[in-house]
């Protein structure tokens, strides 16, 4: 039995069998640091597999809470600390009733070798609750938020776990759970990031994100001499990070025609409309169907009216496509569908949104692929920006993080392209992530002993 067939094993007996997510994660990556462990068998001696595909620490506990009408509630939360080798724990806070011990172990998994690409010094972790923050009143996300807060604060600390923003939690959210940290500890530490700027927050957290995305795509598109400007690109999702790179796309020229939301997709052939999308995403906190009432020449498809498994963004022709709404969204009815309208990159936005049978199809058909290890990573790179002006009390212009962000995503594409040339891997990015992610932490790990 090779290494990967023994871990998968070791990885079942050890955890739950419905943990697809995660089984799904580890399969990618342990299969794509074969040439690795070819040429370097020390991680293979030091037991490095076994011992990086385990969390170090889960933890799960109940919140309990009171709504508007003092009603009680009971929700589940969770935080999994999984790998402190290059720092303390980072990673952010999802709310969504989706949320359970698979797909958080997935994320956290993902968001350890997402942290060590940006080269900065931190671990992975991921945390939440099975929550819906949907149709709540201020007051109870208050509440709720506070239960979580108290429930596990005496978890986390500036030095041991950061928490951060993610599905269901923005700044509102962020902005009651540092509250009641405060709170419960008389302490203003920098627990997490993505905060408002008058608590602290870092110009530039907000766009990070879907920036960063677009800043990493340039990137590879420079080595290939060609630009997005002009090139029409579809997205999906229309959170933090769609409406970020859609902004950004407009920067630089391209022409973003879609977006989507949880029950369903708009197009727009004269470009998406960004001010109207924040009106009713941010503000309002609305459906996109809204967007189309207002906007009559957009098309909205409503989720159930999707044909043949793929939904309504993908089946538009683009040049490049996003995926930036939530993980598995991208399946291989849409990989064929853009493959037949002649994409040329793919890059993801949201945290493993491409099923492996779609990345198949764009592998086999040579679409460039930016992983969500790399493209995403500009988040949490300026959620570490941010912990260092809150320790140094120094802070610093849009500018100057926006600057830094371009920096930290070259660089990855940089070091990516390295290790590309390094194992003969071409333009097979997902490999080269997952090989120097993993090699950043499993040689700090090897350096700190058993
Ligand atoms: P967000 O602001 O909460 O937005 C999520 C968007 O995805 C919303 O438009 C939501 O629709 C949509 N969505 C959720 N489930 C969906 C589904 N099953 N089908 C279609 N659309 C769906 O979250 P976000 O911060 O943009 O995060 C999006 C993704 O990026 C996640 O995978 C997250 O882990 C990843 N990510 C985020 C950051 C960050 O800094 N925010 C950093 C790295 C990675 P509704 O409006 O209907 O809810």
């Amino acid at each position: 039995m090779d290494y990967i067939e023994l871990a998968m094993k070791r990885a079942r007996e050890s955890n739950c069998q419905t943990d697809t997510n995660f089984f799904q994660a580890l399969k990618e990556v342990l299969t794509s640091i074969k040439p690795l462990m070819e040429k370097h068998p020390k991680y293979l001696h030091q037991n490095i597999i076994e011992r990086i595909i385990a969390p170090n620490r889960s933890i799960y506990f109940k919140i309990e809470w009171l709504d508007d009408s003092n009603n009680i509630h009971v929700n589940n939360g969770y935080r999994i600390q999984f790998n402190n080798a290059l720092g303390p724990y980072k990673g952010g806070v999802r709310f969504h009733p989706s949320v359970n011990p698979d797909i958080l172990k997935f994320l956290a998994f993902e968001q350890v070798f997402k942290n060590a690409l940006t080269g900065l010094h931190i671990g992975g972790a991921k945390g939440g609750a099975d929550f819906d923050p949907k149709g709540k009143s201020d007051k109870e996300i208050m509440k709720f938020c506070q239960s979580f807060m108290t429930a596990f604060y005496n978890s986390i600390g500036a030095d041991i776990d950061i928490l951060g923003g993610d599905i269901g939690v923005g700044a509102r959210e962020v902005g009651y759970l540092f509250g009641q940290y405060k709170q419960l500890t008389n302490s203003y530490d920098s627990i997490i990031t993505s905060k408002p700027l008058s608590l602290g927050g870092s110009l530039g957290r907000t766009q990070a994100t879907g920036y960063g995305l677009i800043y990493f795509t340039q990137t590879m598109l420079e080595d290939l001499e060609e630009t997005l400007s002009g090139k029409i690109c579809t997205i999906s999702g229309s959170g933090n990070v769609a409406i970020h790179a859609i902004e950004k796309l407009y920067d630089l020229g391209a022409i973003p025609v879609t977006c989507s939301d949880s029950r369903g997709a708009i197009h727009d052939s004269n470009g998406i409309d960004l001010e109207l999308l924040k009106k009713i995403k941010l503000e309002r906190r609305a459906s996109l169907e809204y967007y189309a009432i207002e906007r009559k020449n957009a098309t909205y498809t409503k989720k159930e009216n999707y044909v043949g498994g793929s939904s309504a963004v993908w089946d538009i022709p683009c040049f490049a496509a996003f995926p930036c709404a939530t993980q598995n969204e991208l399946g291989a009815a849409c990989a064929q569908k853009l493959i037949e309208n002649d994409v040329k990159l793919v890059a993801e936005g949201a945290n493993m949104p491409t099923t492996p049978q779609a990345i198949e199809l764009f592998v086999k058909h040579d679409i460039l692929f930016g992983p969500a290890k790399a493209a995403n990573a500009g988040g949490v790179a300026v959620s570490v920006l941010e912990m260092s002006q809150n320790n140094s009390l120094h802070y610093l212009p849009f500018d100057v993080i926006d600057t830094r962000l371009q920096e930290i995503m070259s660089g990855i594409y940089i070091d990516m392209k390295e290790v590309c040339d390094e194992h003969d891997l071409g333009m097979d990015l997902i490999s080269a992530a997952n090989i120097l992610g993993f090699q950043r932490v499993a040689d700090a790990m090897i350096m700190q002993g058993v």
